[in-house]
């Protein structure tokens, strides 16, 4: 067994008072630092936007934030502009312990499609090298964390599961949008019936 901790969009836009924020996303971020060095192998995501990206309402107008248009055959909500490259929004919070990540895995670089997880665009028709780099280093439970927990994370976990992974949610350690006050449990429960076992921060320190 070898095991990595995934960081799911620990970015600036969705800390509160970020673009995209989620709420008490900042709270996660504490215990980001401590699981850290618990993990041989820590793995980050970054949701990583050209400007011209096809998610933005703002490029997509008359649509406003939380419609949703046809995106090159696919369903997509409209977020505000966010998480664009080379931006400080689009930065790994400063709180953020940096030292500890193995990898960085960026993703939505393709303005004609979303990436909620971190292994595969929306449609799957991309993908992002995460999974064959777990593979390639014999990593085969994966740990997962981060914002937010109603689309990136979610979506990460599924495909992680998916792929073959044994794969745990660390329920305290992610923070859900909820467009809808329930969708962070609902996610909870979607990735629970897919295979995924939730756990808490408590029980993954190593003395
Ligand atoms: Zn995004």
């Amino acid at each position: 067994m070898k095991k990595a901790l995934l960081l799911i969009d620990l970015q600036n836009d969705f800390m509160p008072g970020g673009a995209l924020a989620v709420p008490q996303g900042n709270e996660v971020i504490a215990i980001a630092n401590r699981l850290q060095p618990s993990f041989d192998w820590v793995i980050a995501t970054q949701d990583w936007h050209p400007a011209n990206h096809g998610s933005f309402a703002a490029n997509n107008l008359p649509q406003n934030i939380g419609d949703v248009i046809n995106l090159d055959g696919l369903p997509q909500i409209m977020w505000p502009i966010h998480c664009v490259q080379n931006t400080n929004g689009a930065n790994f919070t400063s709180d953020l312990d940096t030292t500890h990540i193995n990898a960085v895995f960026q993703k939505g670089t393709d303005p004609n499609i979303d990436s909620y997880s971190g292994f595969f665009d929306n449609g799957k028709r991309k993908s992002t090298g995460l999974g064959n780099f777990l593979l390639q280093q014999g990593i085969t439970d994966v740990y997962i964390m981060g914002l937010a927990l109603d689309y990136c994370v979610k979506f990460s976990a599924l495909d992680a599961v998916t792929l073959g992974f044994n794969t745990y949610l660390i329920a305290d350690a992610c923070r859900a949008v909820n467009l809808q006050p329930t969708d962070g449990t609902k996610a909870l429960a979607e990735m629970e019936a897919a295979g995924v076992k939730i756990v808490q921060s408590a029980e993954l320190y190593v003395k």
